[in-house]
């Protein structure tokens, strides 16, 4: 089974000409800066409850606080929903990857934190979804929804795909099965993910050339 994370290791979203920052350049139009957009994203990112929670509404109301007008802002962020916009943000290497691991007939499942509602939005518009056989949004640390993943095969062997290195390290602990691969991103440098001693990437084609030479 293959378990993928969505947000900067099959879709560019922070790195550069990102989601991120085409939100940022088309909001700029209208006279928002980053710092508004940093700080208004601070507080749409999670709820009281510290549940994660962006999404475009949100960070509209948001930056409406600053003085903007939410309808006009919100307009503007979703365009960066479109889905020739969404294709056109996936990684290079992404569909091939993709390709590949459908062709090993062994499950390939999404793993993707968030507010399910956005992330399925972004996750339908790239067009991907029909490469995986489960999709699990959540808004709950992903440690709490991988024993529901791995109830749903029996296949020991767990590969998992991921950018973040705090969140796969602490799942590395949890579950000493899983065979991690890192997805170089941009939340990182790349000392830290050389510092993990796990095989990491900065590119889909070497991880798919690496699980298909297993
Ligand atoms: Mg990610």
């Amino acid at each position: 089974m293959f378990i993928i994370d969505f947000d900067n290791t099959l879709f560019n979203t922070t790195g550069p000409n990102g989601s991120r920052e085409l939100c940022l350049k088309n909001l700029a139009e209208i006279g928002v800066n980053e710092k508004v957009y940093q700080e208004s994203y601070n507080i749409a990112r999670n709820t009281f409850e510290g549940l994660a929670s962006y999404n475009y509404e949100r960070h509209a109301e948001a930056i409406s606080q600053f003085g903007f007008d939410k309808e006009k802002v919100l307009q503007i962020l979703n365009k960066t929903a479109e889905p020739e916009v969404l294709q056109s943000l996936l990684l290079s290497g992404a569909i091939d990857l993709l390709e590949n691991l459908k062709k090993t007939d062994q499950p390939v499942v999404l793993l993707s934190l968030g507010d399910p509602e956005y992330q399925y939005l972004k996750f339908r518009g790239t067009g991907i979804e029909k490469y995986f056989d489960r999709v699990f949004m959540t808004n709950k640390p992903k440690k709490e929804i991988m024993e529901e993943i791995f109830s749903f095969v029996s296949d020991k062997k767990y590969w998992f795909i991921n950018d973040r290195i705090d969140e796969t390290l602490e799942l590395k602990k949890i579950y000493p099965e899983l065979k991690i691969i890192l997805k170089v991103g941009p939340h990182y440098p790349i000392e830290d993910y050389q510092a993990t001693s796990l095989p990491y990437f900065k590119t889909l084609t070497e991880i798919k050339d690496y699980i298909l030479n297993q």
